[in-house]
């Protein structure tokens, strides 16, 4: 475990909303709200509640309330600093963080990507030793309209932020929306130089996910309902797959750790990168992530370290950056040895 913790990770499957702990949100909550006042003991009272009831209902409520808190400049800049410094506490050297870009009476969507890029600007400063990259997602339980607009708010930023803004992630209820409605905004983002990550096969859905496939992605998000043919064609196509432990069981899409599909995964050979998913949601890190499968696997120190050397590879980093994250490592190793 205290290799793990202090293992130079690279987490790329993180919504930035979903990655607040419940410390997090009661520092958002005190600097919102000032800790004397009513609203905070309010939230004090539904965060304990969250801590005890953590089945999927709860969980989803939470993204809820976590929108709440993040629904002024203010929070949403805020709860950004602490997304990241929760990350670079867990020894994070890297995070590609997705977000979906929001409307209000506080905020267009520009405002909300803008407010973000600024926030991981201003977290350089602060926590320097971990590299922040952003992806806007599109909801897939959004209109159409909505995913073109993030879309090219995303392909327009990224010109902007080249070395920020490298890809979109199709994300949202799974239950809702149909691919075939999304697929020509995001192969529009493709073809203006984004890459795509995909969740794919969260739910049982064969032909959705043969539509997927079909069409293509740079990393694909959950995957548990692939078929074995359809790890053999990821792996084939150096796809890997974000397998988050924690998130799958505590949500339902699985049924136990010992059956999450990183055991058939790393059978086929295929390519696969720990997540954390919702570290605040589902009260998780990436530390946690990698003691659960060194413990429900069989994974030994090296194994974690490979892991950690294949995320560097399917990750959006630029070449130098890459050989960065790998020195980090090399040098970490070299002090254990
Ligand atoms: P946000 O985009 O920063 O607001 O992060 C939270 C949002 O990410 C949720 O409201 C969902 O739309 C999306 N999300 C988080 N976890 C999952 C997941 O496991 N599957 C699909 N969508 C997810």
């Amino acid at each position: 475990q205290q290799f793990l913790k202090g293992l130079p990770k690279v987490e790329l499957h993180a919504h930035l909303n979903g990655s607040l702990g419940i410390k997090s949100l009661c520092d958002l909550g005190e600097r919102l709200y000032g800790s004397t006042s009513e609203e905070f003991l309010k939230l004090c009272a539904r965060f304990s509640r969250f801590e005890k009831e953590m089945d999927m209902n709860a969980c989803f409520e939470k993204f809820a309330f976590v929108h709440e808190l993040t629904s002024t400049p203010e929070g949403l800049r805020f709860a950004t600093e602490l997304a990241i410094r929760d990350f670079a506490q867990d020894n994070v050297q890297y995070v590609e963080l997705r977000t979906t870009p929001k409307a209000n009476a506080n905020y267009s969507r520009r405002d909300y990507l803008q407010i973000v890029i600024d926030a991981i600007r201003r977290a350089k400063e602060t926590y320097p030793a971990i590299t922040v990259k952003l992806l806007p997602s599109i909801n897939r339980a959004e209109p159409v309209a909505v995913a073109e607009e993030t879309a090219s708010l995303a392909v327009e930023l990224a010109q902007a932020h080249p070395n920020l803004i490298l890809g979109i992630d199709l994300s949202g209820n799974p239950g809702k929306g149909r691919f075939s409605d999304f697929a020509p905004i995001l192969a529009q983002a493709r073809a203006k130089g984004l890459k795509l990550v995909i969740h794919c096969a969260e739910i049982e859905n064969p032909s959705e996910v043969k539509e997927m496939l079909q069409f293509g992605m740079s990393r694909c998000g959950h995957g548990t309902f692939l078929t074995p043919e359809d790890i053999e064609q990821l792996k084939q196509r150096n796809i890997a797959i974000e397998c988050c432990l924690t998130s799958n069981v505590k949500s339902g899409t699985v049924p136990s750790l010992e059956e999450h599909h990183l055991k058939r995964i790393m059978e086929a050979d295929a390519h696969k990168v720990i997540c954390t998913d919702d570290s605040g949601v589902f009260d998780t890190t990436l530390t946690k992530e990698f003691v659960i499968a060194a413990e429900t696997f069989g994974l030994t120190r090296e194994h974690c370290v490979d892991l950690t050397f294949e995320a560097v590879n399917h990750s959006f980093a630029s070449e130098q950056e890459r050989i960065e994250m790998v020195d980090k490592v090399a040098t970490y190793m070299a002090i254990w040895s």
